[in-house]
């Protein structure tokens, strides 16, 4: 089993359980995922961003990449900031993540994909992951 963060349309946001990510997506077309606050069947992920894993121990220092996004989670242009700023890694988050904090690839704030599951690892390894939820552009 696996959770996801799901987010409806009205932006509620809560934890669904499924077998697999094929499931979630198989019972997300068919509208079988529905908000429970308000039954909306628009249902989609909550993505995992932005991350930012640094090398060493935790000094409680917060990096200037960290303070970012402290900042930017207040606000509501995020999704902007962040497609700007982080490195969409997609799917490969907790991956991409991991091989940073080991520094086995370059040190930069990045962003994607990641279960409830992947992400409580990465924090167990002491990898700094945090979790926004995806504000969908509106153009009109
Ligand atoms: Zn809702």
């Amino acid at each position: 089993m696996i959770s996801f963060t799901l987010r409806c349309g009205k932006d509620h946001e809560f934890e669904g359980w499924f077998r697999s990510s094929d499931d979630y997506e198989r019972q997300r077309r068919k509208k079988l995922v529905v908000c429970p606050d308000c039954g909306d069947t628009g249902i989609d992920k909550a993505l995992m961003a932005p991350a930012v894993a640094t090398r060493g121990g935790d000094s409680g220092e917060a990096t200037p990449a960290e303070k970012a996004v402290r900042m930017v989670m207040a606000m509501r242009a995020m999704r902007g900031f962040v497609e700007k700023n982080f490195d969409n890694v997609g799917p490969q988050f907790a991956e991409e993540a991991r091989r940073i904090h080991y520094g086995e690839t370059e040190e930069r704030p990045i962003y994607g994909d990641a279960t409830a599951g992947e992400a409580k690892e990465l924090v167990e390894e002491g990898i700094k992951v945090g979790q926004i939820p995806w504000i969908e552009e509106t153009e009109n």
